[in-house]
């Protein structure tokens, strides 16, 4: 049973009883588990009597992604390959835009599910999909707790005014029972025998996107890594949770990457976490950053059209950011500097060699990563595009609405104001000597230094 507040119904077109099979575009949520998209298909197509058949479209072009996003979803796709066979399903995988390879399959279907993703260029190909359908649509929301929409109506201007509608609405989406049924009309023979999809290695030479020199060797793509990630944390971590911020100690889950693909459902999280016997003061905290902070950046990115732009940095900030643009700045670095991690700042240079690494950033550091390129550049609006164009580059969870807030929250946005600093106003500032106060942070520029 999935909670109807995550089913939407996209167009008036009427289910096709002639068609050959019920049809699941899978694009945000690329798994099996916790996948209410697919489970909403599965019960349809068992409904119906009918096969079930997933498509996936390898998109040419996709904002900002390179070869190190790609390697990493191809790695998650090679298990689905697999586990789609032993469920019954066909998964056909081609190369071609979204809403292509969705006409193409979505024709011969019964009716055509999707999935919901939160990014300007997802909403925008979604829509051409369900405008060039010939059956049904609906759009089931997995990726969150509480879906969007329902959570709030508007756009959120902090954790505090968000937190409780979320709160108060978790255990009812958490009472959900998510087991898929077994499907019955199983999909013995090929329904669309023309999946494009071979290798990853094979498939990422088909790929005209940029290219990384390195793809990750710290994060391997697909659900049973995530899973295995996820016992790892609650075995060996998250009794430790509250001291998480600090750089030296790697105390948080890692999950961000596979939670950006969709390759593990927040909910599976939640309910494997509260499986454990964790303080509670710890649990909320860990509650806290996946499900407010998670599902505050899809609220903002839902409601803020311009999440990635200047505009969507607060007046009282940019005030304060405009005023100080005189103010004499220590350094000035090129683009090309801080990617290459050549800076004076020891600290910082670590920060961006963990992320050009490692494809992440521990949460702390990557806050003084974002506050620092401000400090260090001539303009702040300058300093939004370098920190967009680094994230979204380097960072496997990147190019996910989680960025595009957090580096918002760089320049004011969700943050109140401080005491007035240079450059800053009263901007919030961060400080090298904060970090050697706070922390043994040499232990942090050993562990990059290993790397
Ligand atoms: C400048 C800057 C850029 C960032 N860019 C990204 C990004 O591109 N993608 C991304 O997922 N996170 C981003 N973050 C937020 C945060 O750094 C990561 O979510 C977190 O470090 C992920 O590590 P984890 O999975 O081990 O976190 P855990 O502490 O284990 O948290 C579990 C999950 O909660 C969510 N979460 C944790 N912290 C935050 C937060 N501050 N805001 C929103 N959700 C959160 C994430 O989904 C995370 O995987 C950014 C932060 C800053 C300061």
């Amino acid at each position: 049973m999935i909670r109807n507040e995550r089913i939407k119904i996209l167009n008036n077109l009427s289910e096709n009883l002639n068609g050959k099979y019920v049809f699941y575009m899978m694009q945000a949520s690329q798994r099996i588990s916790y996948n209410h998209a697919l489970f909403y298909a599965v019960n349809e197509a068992n409904r119906l009597n009918k096969p079930l058949l997933v498509g996936f479209s390898i998109m040419p072009y996709f904002p900002n992604a390179n070869t190190r996003h790609y390697y990493f979803m191809f790695e998650g796709l090679e298990e689905l390959i697999k586990d789609f066979k032993n469920m019954g399903v066909e998964l056909v995988i081609k190369f071609g835009n979204y809403e292509d390879i969705f006409e193409m399959l979505s024709k011969d279907s019964v009716l055509s599910v999707i999935d919901k993703g939160y990014l300007r260029f997802q909403r925008k190909i979604m829509e051409e999909a369900v405008k060039r359908a010939k059956v049904k649509v609906v759009e089931v929301e997995s990726d969150v707790v509480v879906p969007v929409e329902y959570a709030s109506n508007k756009k959120e201007p902090y954790a505090r005014t968000i937190r409780n509608k979320l709160m108060d609405k978790m255990d009812y989406f958490l009472a959900e029972n998510l087991e898929i049924p077994e499907i019955r009309n199983k999909a013995y023979s090929s329904i669309k025998k023309d999946s494009d999809f071979g290798s990853k290695e094979e498939a990422l030479k088909r790929l005209k996107v940029e290219k990384l020199s390195s793809v990750s060797k710290f994060f391997k793509g697909g659900y049973p890594e995530a899973f295995k990630r996820l016992n790892v944390f609650l075995k060996e971590k998250i009794y430790n949770y509250d001291k998480r911020n600090d750089p030296s100690e790697n105390l948080t889950s890692d999950l961000s990457p596979y939670l950006h693909f969709g390759q593990i459902s927040p909910i599976e999280v939640i309910k494997e976490t509260v499986k454990n016997k964790i303080q509670p003061d710890i649990l909320d905290s860990f509650i806290d950053e996946l499900v407010v902070w998670r599902e505050l950046a899809r609220n903002f990115t839902t409601y803020e059209k311009e999440y990635d732009k200047q505009s969507c940095i607060p007046d009282w900030a940019k005030k304060e950011l405009d005023f100080h643009l005189k103010d004499k700045r220590g350094y000035v670095y090129s683009l090309k500097q801080l990617e290459n991690c050549s800076t004076h700042d020891e600290y910082w240079n670590a920060a961006q060699k963990e992320l050009v690494s490692t494809g992440k950033i521990h949460n702390y550091m990557r806050m003084y990563w974002g506050k620092k390129i401000i400090e260090w550049s001539k303009d702040w609006r300058e300093a939004l595009d370098i920190l967009i164009y680094l994230n979204d580059k380097y960072a496997i969870d990147g190019r996910d609405p989680n960025g595009y807030l957090n580096i918002a929250w760089c320049f004011g946005k969700f943050d109140r104001p401080f005491f007035e600093m240079p450059i800053f106003g009263k901007v919030r500032y961060m400080s090298s000597r904060g970090l050697e106060r706070k922390f043994n942070i040499s232990e942090y520029i050993d562990r990059i230094k290993k790397l």
